[in-house]
């Protein structure tokens, strides 16, 4: 595989980043991952901007701009003939040399890493046929979870939480409502009507998620923006989550609880349909 680091495509055994880069010693840094459909890229500007965003909230320099961003995703997803799959983009606050608290100063070059993962058949996993189950977890991250940083362990630990339960992903729950999955934001839907939990600094405004309460309200389906508890959404007719790499995914199963009879729901199903189609008109 050929991946990008600062400036370089490179072998994948040939790439490296010094041990002082703050990505690794603070987690210092933030990522994006694009999903690739048909070897183009899907909902490329609406990362851009979650990244520029990110940046600006992490006082960090964007590294490139739009234009030099988009040129490296092509250039990767070319270079290692990605069909289906994701670009994964990680920009950190470089290595200043010595361990430091306090913030480097501003010529330190940000590191810049992009690397691509292949899934043939992506948009149609056989997982989205059966749904997934999810366990409910305690939220114990950090409270700017609208930064999207590598900060991903406590992610990692649900996620091995829902492994060791027999499930396929937590969701988080927080003054007893559910904030997103482990990597996704987290739907219910009751008669009819989708509810997703309000944007704030309790979650990930996802890119998938915008995309999809826009299809919906556009199809005349009615959304409201709240947060839901455990119990509501066991009791709901229908569940899934969205992000840039499982698109639409229903969920069926709550703690154990069949969520309405137990099989991917007909909102969900209609709205991946109209996930994938719309933003493949769009994918550059
Ligand atoms: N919430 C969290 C915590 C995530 O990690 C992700 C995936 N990056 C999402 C939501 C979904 O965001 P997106 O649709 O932009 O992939």
């Amino acid at each position: 595989r050929t991946v990008y680091v600062n400036g370089q495509y490179l072998p994948e055994q040939e790439a490296t980043v010094s041990i002082f880069d703050r990505g690794f010693l603070f987690a210092d840094g933030v990522y994006e991952v694009t999903s690739v459909l048909g070897g183009k890229l899907v909902d490329f500007d609406g990362h851009v901007a979650r990244l520029e965003r990110s940046l600006g909230e992490m006082e960090m320099a964007a590294p490139a701009d739009r234009d030099e961003l988009l040129e490296i995703h092509r250039e990767l997803v070319r270079l290692n003939e990605i069909e289906d799959g994701m670009v994964y983009l990680q920009v950190t606050r470089g290595a200043p040399g010595d361990r430091d608290f306090a913030y480097p100063a501003e010529e330190t070059d940000p590191t810049l890493v992009l690397f691509t993962q292949s899934k043939p058949g992506l948009a149609k996993s056989p997982v989205a046929k059966k749904g997934i189950r999810v366990v409910t977890i305690p939220d114990e991250r950090w409270g700017r979870r609208d930064i999207k940083t590598v900060q991903l362990l406590y992610p990692s630990m649900g996620k091995m939480m829902a492994l060791k339960a027999g499930c396929d992903d937590a969701w988080m729950v927080e003054d007893g409502q559910v904030t997103e999955g482990t990597s996704n934001n987290a739907y219910i839907v009751k008669d009819g009507v989708i509810i997703t939990r309000h944007l704030s600094n309790e979650i990930l405004s996802g890119i998938t998620r915008a995309a999809v309460l826009r299809f919906a309200r556009e199809a005349q389906m009615r959304v409201e923006e709240r947060g839901f508890t455990p119990e509501e959404a066991k009791a709901a007719d229908e569940a899934f989550v969205t992000s840039a790499t499982t698109f639409v995914m229903p969920v069926v199963e709550i703690d154990g609880v069949a969520v309405g009879d137990g099989r991917p729901g007909s909102v969900a199903t209609r709205l991946r349909e109209i996930y994938l189609e719309e933003s493949l008109k769009t994918a550059i």
